[in-house]
């Protein structure tokens, strides 16, 4: 029996950041758009287990650290986080967001959300296992969205470790504060969910592999962050982590500090070592080119096929929500270009934020990297122990940095930590993508008494 197909113009594989944005452009530009997620929902891993559920529990910690700073100034008793409360509050957003996504579907005719799993059949051919048996699709166009899944290596007992999934999915499996954390892992997750957990108040150890905690980060950048996180976090570097073992309701995490062997207990242990692409199956058979982060694109976000993007957290190169929404249009304008380069996806110019707290973010090119690549910078400085907004909240550890270019004195990146570091790397992200120069952010009478204003304060440092 020949399985019947279906002909559409675009399907994407996955519903996330990735896909969604491009669904809609084509889907309104007048093209029929399937999107296939075993999810069966929008949004992707951003909002199921994310960026957004694991700010809604980091803001819960940011209004407890800045009650801390004000309790000298008898705003105060103790107060406490409520876990399954504030656990509540993360699921309802979860839950509330997943209406409005739903109720945005139901407004675009031309696109259809299928629940299931896609798999390529050939380049032009897809399946979806759906809970009713399988569809296959004859696609003119493929966006492969498909994102990144947590990866946890091959380490005994690792199947004893919660990972983000089970602390930032709706319902999750971790539903009472724990004492005692253990995070393997010191990268941007591991950290930043230390961050959380020890301004509730857990005990936390973080284990980390090698020398640097966010490691591949600026390391100046790291090296001012660090002292202003919560003193519940104990960092052990250098530590290779060997075997996790359950002991009673509780993790004993073996590991191997300067081949001396050690040990560290906790209630809980999380394993944050990483996030892998999530191939669909079928990808490497028809030929699709598959590197070390991830699927191959160029700029276009084309694979060796034209008709076939991949986009997002599955091409490796930048994996954030926000590049994925960009790279999703990209691919979604070059589709309307007939699959030919239109648009193409700038990777070096998208903010990245450590949501720690207090948080670090960054943009273009550092003085390290540019000091590696024998660029020389300018660098602007403004330091929050001068700034009235900081000081206003008690929050005055770290400071703005800004890269220019000497002579244009062009803004090539920059990077921030400490109040406000996520909403301000937008601003620096705008003009480091609109080549704005010293002067322009010099001559710009920003928001005063807002942190934005340190913006204009560094540039000017340097005249
Ligand atoms: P991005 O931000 O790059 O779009 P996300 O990880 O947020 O990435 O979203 C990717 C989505 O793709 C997830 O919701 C995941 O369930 C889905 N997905 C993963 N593999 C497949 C597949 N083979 N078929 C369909 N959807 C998939």
């Amino acid at each position: 029996m020949t399985m019947q197909r279906e002909t559409v113009d675009v399907l994407t594989i996955g519903a996330g950041g990735g896909a969604y944005p491009a669904a809609f452009r084509l889907a309104k530009a007048g093209l029929s758009v399937v999107m296939t997620d075993p999810k069966g929902v929008m949004s992707g891993n951003c909002l199921y287990e994310g960026c957004v559920p694991s700010k809604a529990i980091r803001e819960t910690g940011e209004i407890l650290e800045g009650q801390r700073r004000f309790a000298n100034l008898g705003l105060s008793g103790q107060v406490q986080v409520d876990y399954p409360r504030m656990v509540a509050h993360k699921d309802a957003i979860q839950a509330r967001r997943y209406a409005q996504h739903a109720e945005e579907l139901a407004t675009c005719p031309n696109l259809r959300l299928i629940s299931g799993s896609a798999r390529f059949i050939d380049p032009h051919t897809v399946a979806v296992a759906t809970g009713e048996g399988e569809r296959r699709f004859h696609c003119r166009h493929i966006i492969v969205a498909s994102g990144a899944e947590v990866f946890v290596p091959p380490i005994p007992g690792a199947e004893h470790c919660l990972t983000s999934h089970d602390l930032y999915k709706p319902d999750p499996t971790l539903k009472l504060l724990p004492e005692r954390m253990v995070v393997i892992g010191g990268g941007y997750i591991g950290l930043e969910t230390a961050s959380f957990f020890a301004a509730f108040g857990t005990r936390v150890v973080l284990l980390q592999k090698g020398p640097q905690i966010l490691s591949g980060m600026d390391p100046s950048m790291v090296a001012t962050l660090l002292p202003l996180l919560n003193a519940n976090i104990e960092m052990i570097l250098n530590a290779d982590v060997e075997r996790i073992e359950a002991m009673g309701s509780g993790r004993l995490v073996h590991y191997r500090q300067g081949g001396v062997a050690q040990q560290v207990e906790g209630d809980v242990a999380l394993m944050a070592v990483g996030r892998h692409p999530a191939i669909p199956a079928g990808t490497a058979e028809i030929g699709i080119e598959i590197g070390k982060h991830g699927i191959i694109v160029g700029p276009s976000l084309q694979t060796r096929f034209p008709h076939i993007y991949a986009v997002g957290d599955v091409n490796g190169q930048v994996p954030l929500f926000h590049a994925a929404v960009r790279q999703s249009l990209v691919a979604a304008h070059n589709i309307l270009g007939g699959d030919r380069a239109l648009d193409y996806a700038d990777f070096h110019h998208v903010p990245t934020t450590i949501f720690t707290l207090p948080g670090a973010a960054y943009i273009g090119l550092t003085a390290t990297q540019a000091a590696a690549q024998g660029i020389e910078v300018i660098t602007g400085a403004y330091d929050f122990s001068e700034d009235s907004r900081a000081q206003i909240l008690e929050a005055m550890g770290g400071g703005i940095r800004l890269f220019f270019a000497p002579g244009s004195l062009r803004l090539l990146g920059g990077w921030i930590v400490g109040i406000d570091a996520g909403q301000l790397i937008g601003e620096i992200g705008l003009a480091v993508g609109n080549g704005l120069t010293a002067y322009d952010l010099a001559a710009f009478a920003d928001q005063h008494p807002m942190s934005a204003e340190g913006i204009g304060k560094a540039a000017r440092s340097i005249f």
